[in-house]
């Protein structure tokens, strides 16, 4: 493949440009691997005619902006950015009204259009600086939360922050770094500014995937904990082979396209949803045994099946996770528990943990934005927990359709009554996505009532999904400690 890669390159007169987080099999077939503002450059000062830009979709619309006579390819068209989409132009329209002193400074993950609504644009690397150059006291920072913090903790100016995150960052925990730091005490903790506060004032070094790399090339210590997202570690690694880095726990997560329901708000529907005729146009062939040696080759402890429903891929997976099992590995099934007994039997002896989405009450509602039922994900909640499998429950609390407090308080009595007062419930703030795209964004103040009925009906660990740093995370009843961020929906 690499060879007619190269092939239609050359003929094309094209230039591939990789952005760190890919993974690293796209990085390798690259001409320059950076982070934003290094492929923008590479972008203005490259004489192809084609740029394929193998990153998500407003890097390729910076590319293209800074080459307007350049053919921009993108090889995954829906391959988009959370942190980008949680800024739209009408909000910020509304917020320079309350605003109107601020400058508006957008990060580089935004999409062309907030970019254009903005008075000024910065990466992360140069953040501070440009927002330090303004004439105006007061800067309305978009979107990323963490970053205009970093910022504001810089910087005299009064910063306004925009309600935005990336996932990726906020899913590392304090208790990840600690114990890495436990196990590797003369490492370095190096950390993106994305981050949030209480993991950076952890740091040794904070900076942009550029500047860390430059930090860790460069510095006496040999070992470094890392703190971004995780295929940036294989580039850590080709730059500085002679140096150690560290990252959390990590799962081999895969999937394969199609789904056996059809959500309305399903963020992965480019995969769930796609057309027959498209489904070969993605991913690879590879073999159970395959993806067991990928998993302990990426390091990883655990393989989730997950992305999509794993009941469609159910003999690819029992396959997998047999030889995952004798590998010494962990399978963790991520489901919308709509599957039968006969596969549930053969599956269970190789699972050890289960997140499986409850997504309403009614079963209705059921029918109509999923397209499955109920009753059958009820009962095989409680067949997973009579197996003795590792189980945890989520729901996603979409504005109109499962947030009346009735609706939640049943599905509070059901996990608590009949799963048991231990069982993990994960409650997910929605995004508008895919056919729900009208819809808003739950209010944090329906996440908190929901959290409250779920105490006063006696459940134990209660977690608020999307929303990790607005509400504190749920407190052991045992010893009375916070307990920060655990949970299979953080793999
Ligand atoms: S079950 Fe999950 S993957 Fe399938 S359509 Fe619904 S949200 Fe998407």
């Amino acid at each position: 493949m690499r060879e007619e890669i190269e092939a239609i390159k050359k003929k094309r007169n094209a230039v591939i440009l990789t952005h760190v987080y890919q993974r690293g099999e796209v990085q390798d077939i690259a001409d320059y691997v950076g982070d934003s503002l290094d492929l923008s450059k590479k972008a203005v000062s490259t004489k192809s005619d084609v740029i394929v830009f193998c990153g998500v979709q407003f890097m390729a619309e910076t590319a293209s902006i800074l080459n307007p006579g350049k053919i921009v390819l993108l090889p995954d068209k829906n391959a988009g950015c959370g942190l980008a989409d949680m800024a739209t132009v009408e909000q910020l329209r509304y917020r320079k009204k309350q605003y109107p002193r601020a400058a508006v400074v957008s990060y580089i993950n935004s999409s062309a259009a907030i970019k254009a609504e903005s008075d000024i644009c910065c990466t992360s690397a140069n953040a501070v600086a440009v927002v330090n150059s303004l004439p105006q006291d007061q800067v309305l920072f978009i979107p990323d939360r963490n970053l205009g913090s970093y910022v504001a903790e810089q910087s005299s100016k009064d910063i306004v922050l925009w309600d935005g995150y990336c996932y990726v960052h906020e899913s590392i925990t304090i208790d990840q770094l600690k114990s890495l730091k436990e196990q590797h005490p003369s490492a370095e903790i190096i950390l993106h500014p994305e981050c949030p506060a209480s993991l950076r004032h952890m740091a040794n070094f904070i900076g942009s995937t550029s500047q860390m790399s430059r930090y860790a090339g460069q510095s006496k210590h040999n070992e470094f904990i890392v703190g971004t997202e995780i295929n940036f570690v294989y580039r850590l690694k080709t730059d500085n082979p002679d140096k150690i880095f560290y990252s959390g726990s990590k799962a081999y997560s895969m999937a394969t396209a199609g789904c056996n329901f059809h959500c309305r708000f399903c963020q992965n529907w480019s995969i769930s949803q796609i057309r027959n005729d498209e489904v070969f146009k993605l991913g690879q062939n590879i073999t159970p045994e395959n993806i067991v040696l990928n998993t302990k080759e990426a390091e990883c402890q655990t393989i989730a099946y997950t992305y999509t429903e794993p009941t469609i891929f159910f003999e690819y997976c029992y396959d997998t996770a047999r030889i995952a099992r004798k590998a010494g590995l962990k399978n963790i099934y991520v489901t919308n528990g709509y599957m039968t007994d006969e596969m549930l039997a053969m599956l269970s002896p190789y699972l050890d943990a289960v997140n499986i989405d409850l997504k309403a009450f009614q079963d209705k509602a059921y029918r109509r934005i999923t397209g499955g039922r109920l009753q059958p994900v009820l009962d095989n909640l409680k067949k997973m927990k009579q197996l003795g499998i590792w189980l945890e429950v989520t729901s996603l609390i979409i504005p109109g359709i499962n947030d009346d407090t009735h609706e939640i308080r049943d599905i509070a009595n059901f996990v608590v009554q009949e799963l048991g007062s231990d069982v993990p419930w994960h409650i997910s703030r929605f995004f508008p996505a895919y056919k729900m795209k009208e819809v808003p964004v739950t209010p944090l103040h329906t996440l908190q009532v929901a959290k409250e009925i779920n105490h006063e009906v006696g459940a134990h660990y209660v977690y608020l999904g999307n929303v990790k740093n607005n509400i504190k995370d749920d407190c052991c009843p045992n010893c009375g400690k916070e307990i920060a961020g655990v949970g299979l929906s953080h793999i």
